[in-house]
């Protein structure tokens, strides 16, 4: 199952927030939220499989790393899945090709 992809865009609610934001020296890390679609960097076949029903999971969201002061390991992006058939969920950190 895919969920169609939603790209997500990240709102800062305060002046504080606002400066935690991105990277100095990369534009596009930091903005590579979204739902459902593909995660970049991983193909179907690596998709997990749910540790209660064996069913391959869905992708459900992709998010980025905050900023050059909450970085994930140099730029990495969190991947999360989610079982339709009972619920249980999962992540994993990745590097991504984009
Ligand atoms: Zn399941």
């Amino acid at each position: 199952m895919e969920i169609p992809k939603i790209k997500l865009i990240a709102q800062p609610e305060t002046a504080e927030a606002r400066k935690i934001i991105g990277y100095k020296w990369n534009e596009v890390a930091g903005t590579r939220h979204f739902l459902g679609g593909k995660p970049e960097g991983l193909s179907e076949s690596e998709y997990p499989v749910c540790e209660n029903c064996k069913k391959t999971m869905t992708f459900y969201a992709q998010v980025d790393s905050i900023g050059d002061k909450f970085d994930l390991a140099d730029c990495m992006v969190i991947y999360n899945f989610v079982c339709f058939d009972c619920y249980n969920v999962k992540a994993a950190l990745s590097q991504t090709s984009a």
